[in-house]
């Protein structure tokens, strides 16, 4: 093969560390080997049987083609009643809201409408991996601001301040936070939105962990009365709805900006799979059954979280605190000697667990599990941590 020059466009692009972990994983099963899969973030549930029907009935019915860039007018009005009922926005409008292929593209979209060379965005870390990667894509900076273990790796204003220059164009905010759990509180959401709005920056907040709170529910950014115009709330179907195969996911922002990614969506990708969207439809649209699905994923997971607490307090070696949201454990090594990576690769290797090693998040030193998997699976993953550790 002769060697490839690849563009000044992807020289920088690094694959996805979590997909490409929970590929390796999927391989290594294939072949036999009997990995526990605590890596990729994902419900290991299947969708809602309501939601799932809704796609088969619309394929059935030849409810097959192109559908609207900016997403089905049905879908678009569910998410945004979805989006008054339980936040406290009041007056969602359909037409602020645009869908697309999981929140990873609606993400990127926003993205790269809003920021280019030469600006700034602040990317709080721990991060999820695909943030910076994203903003570099769209060709501006992302700009880390460490949080920490003491902060409850929650970003304060003053540290948000500080980084701050004449170039920064945008925040991106992440609660519960992939891969920490930790929730920002609503006085702190509200302080963080009025300092954006002061220095003219674009808050995107990714929500998409939103409904998967352990104690006090987690603030939406429009909870919060005083935001500003600048000021873009991303979700979708994967987590709270078991739905990441459908790869849905929305952003609701102001009408221009919508217009715009629709614009750059419309010269890419075109409008979200269609069956996917009427399954979305029928997932948010219905209330009752929507809210049930939610309520019964949240014990499951509250269960799961006490059994992973427990597993972990035998393990010296993983300091694990609980998370307030979201669907991990994110341990601090008390060893510093090995890198994280170092030791996810021997978990992998020698004791068969798939978990995610803190680097790709930015905070060398920790381990993230996935505890929405089946109980069962949990136990046997934590039992062999515990003997990988002695
Ligand atoms: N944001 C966060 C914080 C995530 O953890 C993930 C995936 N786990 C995504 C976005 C992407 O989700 P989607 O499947 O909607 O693209
Ligand atoms: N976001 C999930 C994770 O953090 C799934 C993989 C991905 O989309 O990056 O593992």
């Amino acid at each position: 093969m002769p060697h490839t020059e690849f563009s000044s466009n992807v020289a920088r692009l690094e694959a996805s560390a979590t997909l490409a972990l929970a590929a390796r994983a999927r391989k290594l099963k294939a072949e036999g080997v009997p990995v526990i899969d605590l890596s990729a973030g994902e419900p290991q549930y299947p969708a809602p049987r309501f939601a799932a029907r809704a796609g088969i009935r619309a394929v059935e019915a030849g409810k097959t083609g192109y559908p609207p860039t900016l997403g089905l007018p049905e879908l678009r009005e569910a998410i945004a009643r979805y989006l008054n009922e339980t936040t406290g926005a009041g007056s969602v409008d359909p037409g602020s809201v645009i869908v697309g292929a999981g929140v990873k593209q609606s993400l990127f979209n926003c993205c790269y409408a809003l920021f280019g060379a030469g600006d700034e965005v602040l990317v709080p870390s721990p991060y999820w991996p695909s943030y910076p990667v994203i903003v570099r894509l769209a060709g501006a900076d992302p700009v880390v601001v460490e949080t920490g273990w003491d902060a409850g790796f929650l970003p304060s204003v003053a540290d948000l301040e500080a980084a701050r220059t004449g170039r920064t164009r945008g925040l991106l905010l992440n609660s519960p936070g992939n891969p920490t759990g930790a929730v920002i509180p609503r006085g702190l959401l509200r302080d963080i939105l009025r300092w954006a709005e002061r220095h003219g920056i674009w808050v995107l907040s990714d929500e998409i962990y939103r409904r998967l709170a352990y104690g006090q529910p987690s603030p939406s950014v429009f909870d919060i009365t005083e935001r500003g115009e600048r000021t873009v709330l991303l979700d979708g179907m994967s987590k709270a709805f078991c739905m990441p195969g459908f790869r849905i996911g929305y952003a609701v922002g102001p009408r221009e900006l919508v217009r715009k990614m629709s614009d750059l969506q419309g010269q890419t990708t075109s409008g979200a799979v269609g069956p996917s969207q009427y399954a979305a439809a029928a997932a948010l649209g219905e209330s009752g059954a929507r809210e049930a699905f939610i309520t019964d994923l949240l014990s499951r997971l509250t269960g799961l979280r006490e059994v992973g607490l427990a597993g972990f307090a035998e393990i010296d070696s993983i300091e694990a605190t609980p998370p307030d949201g979201a669907l991990y454990f994110y341990g601090r090594l008390t060893d510093p000697t090995e890198t994280s990576l170092d030791i996810a690769e021997r978990l992998l290797v020698d004791a068969s667990v798939a978990c995610m090693p803190g680097e790709p998040f930015g905070s060398p030193g920790h381990l993230r599990f996935n505890f929405a998997v089946e109980r069962d699976v949990l136990e046997k993953g934590l039992a062999r941590i515990a003997d990988f550790f002695g």
